[in-house]
């Protein structure tokens, strides 16, 4: 004869755990550009008339997505104006030029955690893009991304 552990009452009914549907934050995609109404000429920052023909452009919404081109490291302060230096002073930083489509090629601040880690980047990865108050920022796309 021996006592069946598993008789022993349960103790209270679990609390079923919620289930967040709160999507995280997320920056706004997509850049403002402008297209040639006459040519095949998008352009980024937007702009009123296109720099090729001179017709006039009209706003676009650019993807916030794309792949990178190039990218070099920013170690010397770039000329101030337009520059502006974060409080702290110039620290160096990693440009890259992002491949939005075929035509439109973006410079954007690469957010990387650490300048001496960058053997990650890859020509040709993807990246996402967002606006900023300056220069575009880029960052390498997460895998959830990739796949939605
Ligand atoms: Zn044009």
């Amino acid at each position: 004869m021996t006592t069946d552990p598993r008789s022993r009452a349960a103790t209270g009914p679990e609390a079923a755990p919620e289930l967040q549907a709160t999507p995280g934050p997320q920056a706004t995609p997509g850049l403002q550009g402008a297209r040639c109404a006459g040519c095949p000429v998008t352009v980024y920052p937007a702009d009123d008339t296109c720099p090729r023909c001179g017709g006039p452009a009209d706003p676009v919404v650019l993807p916030g997505a794309g792949t990178l081109w190039t990218w070099t490291v920013q170690r010397y302060a770039p000329k101030s104006p337009p520059y502006q230096p974060p409080p702290g002073g110039f620290v160096p930083f990693a440009l890259g030029y992002v491949e939005l489509s075929e035509d439109v090629r973006v410079a954007a601040v690469l957010d990387v955690d650490d300048l001496d880690g960058l053997d990650h980047l890859r020509i040709g990865m993807p990246l996402s893009v967002t606006a900023g108050p300056g220069v575009p920022r880029a960052r390498p796309t997460t895998p959830a991304e990739e796949r939605s």
